[in-house]
């Protein structure tokens, strides 16, 4: 069996039971295990030098280190290694250091590298002392015995033959399978201890597995394998089983910090598969970096990765005299070089009057400085006008092999960021054109990865075009659940766009008003509310499905129906007047609707999001026959009902509705029935009965001689009538459970619109609060009735019951 190297981050090295761990994954045959320090321990170690040099209080961050270790070596119980006493020397020694890098306020790079690798140092031999604990037999190595590099510039340089012949000697003499080597650290070439680079384990890793020769190299992490985009910023993000090596670099090179870039190239070379692996949930396959497998022709996603590095400086040198004068640019990148600046992204630009290039922030100033020096002649002169630096930038890149051949593929990336409105600062294509990098700013950075992910998949994107009219209490909450759901839809293929909205007063337009600020485009509108606009609007729009919401609770614009239908407009509303005028318009809207292939949905006429109107239609569909409908539909009077049910009087029970906020402004607009009237019309209409709301016999509870008075009168006199009402209604229900007001239509056409007794076996008997309750009693559902309850009113299910509707229109229920 080939050599395995392992690699354990500091995530998977936190605490002790983390360590505990890695012995079950450890099979103590043959391998090698390269670790990081134990948790955050080399940016605490950071912490201290950086406090020294500013002659502040650096031994916080050594306590805290020593204590973190000292808790694990006893969790650990080897304490009998006498780690603790070497650990206790070591603290001491940095403390010496940093005392004298707190006096001189000087911190030399090599002895910065040398306090960074204790870490390292002491993780190896916790591991190692732990494993041999548990009869694993393995040895402790330190790397900067074995492994020589070239440090004057970073990134280092190894020297393989070198490391090669210092490793394989160290080897010779050990009968030990199980080898600890410490990450991160090496020997320089004037023999003192280095480190390889920040957060370089990985290659420490990569560069044993090479010397080794190992059959694969795995990373334990603490996620389960190289995600579409970073787990933490995209929850969306979908784990990738494989990525060429070629993607794994260039998703590194730009951000991942999964793996580290320098980790790839020595494996590729060596064909050494990689695995990523979560130590947490080491039964998950991972992902596996290795050569390209031929990929099936249509990938599902032309993204493969996507990834984001913030903290960029944008850098622009502009000036006439650059125009057509070869070699400015190399010489900018010769001076950039010169001063360790390493450029990460070079902007195209055709007009050669600007060269715009990216570097990390830290580096800006000196970049600047570096340039002013270098092209001081040219400035002088007046052919370089100016060296732009502009701070807090990000790097967006898309990565995939299969972009090559794919076209279009950079207007994917640019597209949904134009849609939001999220401004790109410089676009650039890899040579590679295995990667395509977009510069945003950094407050823009989560929300640009977030659109670009929805996108990353071949199939098409269908757009559905969108008007709002009414802006009220459902229309308001109707946008907002829109706006919280529009990235989840994008992930289902489906592009939600409210191109126009108005209110009774005014009328706005755009590409996608979910993510532009509407409120306030509403106050200075475009153009005074027009109903004609918002058709056109739409019909401007290039996109096949479109749909005008009415969350108005307006006449005139349930009359423009049948025109919004005739232009090919689907129509959603919860408005209840298009359904309640004559039968002779109600037929009208759907032969048109019919005609023209489009909706007209209002499931909300009823009950507001409870599943009636849909349901009622589709069990027709499938060939059941309705015969009785009995329901609660007036949610103020359900509650006025249960308060009686419960022995208050009418009038209390009704005030009490009233304070609540249940009622209608004037509570007679409840009282009356009308409001349950409309519904058992809609209703009535949906299983085939041609009716007109004046055929409809309703009781309304508002005592006659309080009908027509103002409503101050109303509210002062009502508890007079409070014992009238109170007995009249208590007659009713004489021994029953309870009181209801009932709406009632069987199939024959026998409507009924009052106050009715239910016994305790009816369903009613069981209802509260303001609560809907319909029973549906059919050929299919005959033995007992289909029963749908629950809140029948409010913004929130109003708003959702017309977007579900809308949603249904593309079939995306
Ligand atoms: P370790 O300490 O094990 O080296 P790192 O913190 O260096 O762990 O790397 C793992 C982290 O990388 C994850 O927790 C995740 O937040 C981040 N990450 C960034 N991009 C990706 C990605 N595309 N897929 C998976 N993880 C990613
Ligand atoms: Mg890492």
């Amino acid at each position: 069996m080939g050599h395995v190297v392992h690699k354990f981050g500091g995530s998977s090295l936190a605490d002790a039971k983390k360590i505990q761990n890695i012995a079950n994954i450890i099979s103590g045959i043959n391998e090698t295990v390269v670790v990081s320090a134990i948790g955050k321990t080399t940016r605490m170690l950071q912490q201290s030098i950086d406090a020294a040099l500013k002659v502040q209080a650096y031994d916080v961050s050594l306590k805290q280190i020593l204590s973190i270790h000292l808790d694990i070596i006893e969790k650990l119980g080897i304490q009998k290694n006498h780690l603790d006493a070497i650990l206790r020397e070591d603290i001491e020694q940095i403390s010496q250091m940093l005392k004298t890098i707190s006096l001189t306020k000087i911190c030399a790079e090599p002895l910065k590298h040398f306090i960074l690798g204790f870490g390292e140092l002491w993780s190896a031999r916790v591991l190692n002392a732990y494993l041999n604990s548990q009869s694993i037999h393995s040895e402790f190595i330190d790397a900067s015995d074995v492994l020589y590099v070239d440090d004057s510039s970073f990134p280092v340089s190894v020297d393989w033959e070198k490391s090669q012949s210092l490793l394989n000697a160290s080897l010779e003499n050990r009968e030990t399978k199980v080898h600890i080597i410490t990450g991160f650290i090496a020997q320089n070439l004037e023999g003192q201890r280095t480190i390889l680079g920040m957060n370089c384990s990985d290659y420490s890793a990569a560069i044993f597995a090479k010397l080794l020769q190992a059959k694969k190299l795995i990373i334990w992490t603490d996620v389960a394998g190289v995600y579409s985009a970073n787990p933490q910023v995209v929850p969306e993000a979908r784990q990738l089983q494989r990525l060429s090596y070629k993607e794994a670099l260039e998703l590194a090179y730009f951000g991942a910090s999964v793996v580290h870039p320098l980790t790839i190239n020595p494996m590729m070379e060596e064909e050494i598969p990689i695995y990523i692996k979560s130590s947490f949930d080491p039964q998950n396959a991972g992902t596996i970096i290795t050569h390209p497998l031929k990929e099936p022709s249509k990938a599902k996603y032309w993204i493969k990765g996507l990834t984001s590095t913030a903290d960029v400086a944008i850098m622009r040198l502009q000036g006439a005299g650059i125009i057509g004068v070869s070699g400015i640019a190399a010489k900018v990148f010769s001076i950039l070089e010169q001063h360790g600046i390493s450029v990460m992204m070079i902007s195209q630009s055709s007009s050669e009057y600007s060269i715009c290039f990216a570097i990390h922030s830290k580096m800006a100033n000196k970049a600047v400085r570096a340039l002013e020096k270098g092209f001081k002649a040219e400035i002088d002169k007046g052919d370089i006008e100016h060296i732009y630096c502009d701070k807090g930038y990000a790097l967006i890149t898309a990565v995939g092999d299969g972009m090559r051949s794919q076209p279009g593929a950079l207007s994917k990336v640019i597209k949904p960021l134009a849609d939001a409105k999220v401004n790109i600062h410089a676009i650039t294509q890899g040579s590679s054109e295995r990667s395509i990098t977009v510069t945003v700013h950094e407050s823009d950075e989560a929300l640009a990865l977030k659109l670009i992910h929805a996108q990353a998949k071949n199939a098409p994107v269908i757009e559905l075009a969108i008007g709002i009219i009414g802006v009220g209490n459902v229309g308001k909450v109707l946008i907002e659940q829109m706006q919280n759901q529009y990235l989840s839809l994008l992930e289902k293929n489906l592009r939600i766009r409210v191109v126009c909205m108005m209110n009774s007063k005014r009328f706005i337009q755009g590409e996608n008003l979910l993510l532009d600020n509407w409120h306030e485009a509403l106050q200075s509108p475009e153009k005074k509310a027009n109903l004609a606009l918002m058709s056109q609007s739409l019909l401007n729009t290039p996109v096949a499905q479109k749909v005008i919401i009415d969350a108005s609770a307006n006449l005139e614009v349930s009359e423009h129906y049948l025109e919004f239908l005739d232009n090919g407009i689907h129509v959603v509303t919860p408005n209840k007047h298009a359904n309640t005028q004559s039968m002779e318009y109600y037929r009208e809207l759907r032969q048109v609707a019919l005609d023209n292939n489009v909706s007209f949905k209002y499931e909300t006429n009823v009950c507001a999001g409870l599943p009636l109107v849909n349901t009622l239609q589709t069990i027709q569909l499938c060939g059941d026959t309705i015969n009785k409908i009995q329901g609660v539909f007036s949610g103020t009077l359900s509650f006025i009902f249960n308060q009686m049910n419960q022995g208050k009087t009418f009038v209390d029970s009704l005030m009490l509705a009233y304070e609540k906020g249940y009622t209608e402004p004037d509570p007679r607009e409840d009282l009356s029935g009308m409001d349950v009237a409309r519904k058992v019309v809609c209703l009535a209409r949906e299983i085939g009965l041609s009716i007109e709301l004046s055929d409809i016999d309703v009781q309304n509870l508002t005592p006659k001689a309080l009908q027509d008075v103002p409503l101050a009168k109303f509210l002062k006199e009502i508890k007079h009538y409070d014992q009238e009402v109170t007995d009249g209604l208590l007659a009713i229900k004489q021994k029953a459970k309870a009181l209801h007001f009932i709406g009632e239509i069987d199939a024959k056409g026998k409507i009924s619109v009052g106050v009715q007794a239910c016994e305790n076996t009816s369903p009613f008997a069981g209802l509260s609060n303001a609560d809907n309750m319909v029973l549906i009693y059919s050929d299919y559902y005959c033995h007992s009735p289909m029963v749908i309850t629950g809140a029948g009113a409010g913004a929130e299910v109003t708003a959702a019951g017309a977007f579900g509707d809308v949603l249904s229109l593309v079939n995306r229920m």
